[in-house]
């Protein structure tokens, strides 16, 4: 593989990354080995933004209870494993940790500004970037690098249910554990939504002696994948970790045939969701689009969780179903999903609030080119490799190793991808962000080794 040694400050272009969770660390990492300058600005005081539980920044937010969904071999940057004292599905504070330990290996730790959030990042004419940060100081960068995260700013249903609910209503982002915020004990419990915050929550609440009643609106059926099965193997032991994703694995293992097998597999050991009440599956099985529990069929089969389909009304203390059911609750819970907002631009920029985003290769911005996305999609496999991959890309275009198409370019493929539409509506090009890791890291590198200019590709690879 091609690789080049940059001389560090060789590039005076300085780049902006705004956060330092998995995928901002990602990004400087790959600066910083690539010899660039950069300023990193992260809202909290340490890195690992959603992994660190009860963050100082007031927006990254997760459960007590919270273990990743993605198993460690897979989840893990490619050139620092996790430790082997880890569980196979380590809890948040663990990865929180090992992103500390991340950036203190790799030495990069003296370019983050902590406690420092980007309050507006604007274009000036010159193409530059001008950076106010809380510090009250405006700086300029040739480069932004957008690491924000994309689960942070929850998303309610909108319009809301029709009628009015007069007990305790909360987003998945704001439970904490069964008393923190509200006491949810012995209570009569709706969650709403069939994602992996929805199933871990309603297991969590939905044990007989802790509920009088757990209720799980499921609106789209989708698959769910227990953590273990298949030889006691993590879900996702068959998924090749990106950085190993070679064009050679695609050809011996064909898609339909790896979809059969993982179906037969999923059908022999633990059922299908229609066994347990739950809607069938729109699409072929996806792995993107499959929720992981090891819990809820045992809690379902266990009459601990009653399966419910869509929401209809609220009635005060009531709620009505799409099926005519009426049910009384205490509290309803939305794990409903999360907006993509970019409160630092001004409007027009990034189209905000929005379930997709428009990114060509998912990464560069269509018209802009000097502005980047790290971390922005629903990978199959764990979000830290993908998001490292993407940030090799990106210094590979701010060292001038890899030239970008025109925006006029980008911009057309992005709006063909964007036409095409999957399965169920669902948009399957640049503005889903669903992806296949192998498939998209592959693309990535394709594109890397087409538009490089000369005989470098991209640090790393
Ligand atoms: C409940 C839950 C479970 C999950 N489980 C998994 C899993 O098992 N595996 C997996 O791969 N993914 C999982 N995810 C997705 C997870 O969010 C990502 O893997 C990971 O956190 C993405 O990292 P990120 O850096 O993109 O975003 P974040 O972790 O959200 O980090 C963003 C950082 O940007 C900072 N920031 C935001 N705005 C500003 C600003 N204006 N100025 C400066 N700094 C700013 C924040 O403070 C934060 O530190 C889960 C998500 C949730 C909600």
């Amino acid at each position: 593989m091609k690789t080049l040694i940059f001389k560090r400050g060789t590039f005076m272009s300085k780049v902006c990354v705004i956060g330092a969770g998995s995928a901002g660390i990602a990004a400087c990492k790959a600066l910083h080995e690539a010899g660039l300058a950069f300023d990193c600005f992260e809202k909290s005081d340490r890195v690992g933004g959603n992994w660190v539980f009860k963050n100082k920044n007031g927006i990254s937010s997760i459960y007590r209870s919270l273990h990743m969904n993605t198993s460690k071999t897979k989840m893990q940057f490619s050139d620092f494993p996790m430790p082997d004292d880890y569980p196979e599905y380590p809890f948040h504070e663990q990865i929180a940790d090992y992103c500390d330990a991340y950036v203190d290996h790799f030495g990069f730790r003296q370019s983050i500004r902590f406690s420092c959030g980007v309050v507006s990042a604007k274009r000036t004419s010159t193409g530059t970037w001008e950076v106010l940060a809380e510090d009250g100081e405006t700086r300029t960068y040739a480069h932004l690098c957008v690491a924000t995260g994309r689960h942070w700013h929850p998303r309610i249903p909108s319009p809301g249910y029709p009628g009015e609910f007069t007990g305790v209503q909360l987003h998945a982002h704001q439970y904490i554990d069964p008393h923190d915020p509200y006491d949810l004990v012995d209570k009569s419990i709706l969650v709403i939504g069939f994602g992996n915050s929805a199933l871990d929550i309603a297991c969590e609440l939905g044990r007989k002696e802790q509920n009088k009643r757990l209720f799980l609106s499921v609106r789209r059926g989708t698959w769910v994948v227990p953590r273990f099965f298949g030889h006691g193997k993590p879900a996702d032991y068959n998924i090749v970790h990106p950085s190993r994703a070679v064009p050679f694995l695609q050809r011996i293992v064909p898609k339909w045939w790896s979809v059969r097998k993982r179906v037969r597999e999923i059908e022999a050991t633990i059922g299908r969701p229609e066994q347990f009440g739950l809607p069938k599956p729109e699409n072929e099985f996806d792995f993107t689009k499959a929720a992981t529990s090891q819990e809820l069929y045992n809690r379902v089969g266990s009459g601990d969780i009653t399966v419910k389909p869509g929401v209809s009304k609220l009635d005060g203390t009531h709620v009505l179903f799409d099926d005519g059911s009426r049910e009384e609750v205490d509290a309803i819970i939305y794990a409903t999903g999360y907006n993509i907002v970019f409160p630092f631009f001004d409007e027009g920029i990034v189209p905000a609030g929005e379930k997709h985003l428009s990114l060509w290769k998912r990464v560069s911005h269509p018209q802009i080119d000097n502005l980047f996305f790290v971390g922005f999609l629903q990978p199959l496999c764990a979000v830290i490799p993908v998001a490292e991959q993407q940030s090799r890309f990106i210094a590979g275009v701010v060292t001038g190793s890899i030239a970008l198409p025109a925006a006029a370019q980008r911009t057309s493929e992005c709006a063909e991808a964007s036409s095409a539409v999957g399965p169920a509506g669902l948009a399957s090009g640049p503005y889903s962000l669903h992806v296949n890791c192998s498939d998209y890291v592959r693309e990535l590198r394709r594109t890397a080794d087409k538009l490089s200019n000369g005989p470098v590709a991209v640090v790393g690879w």
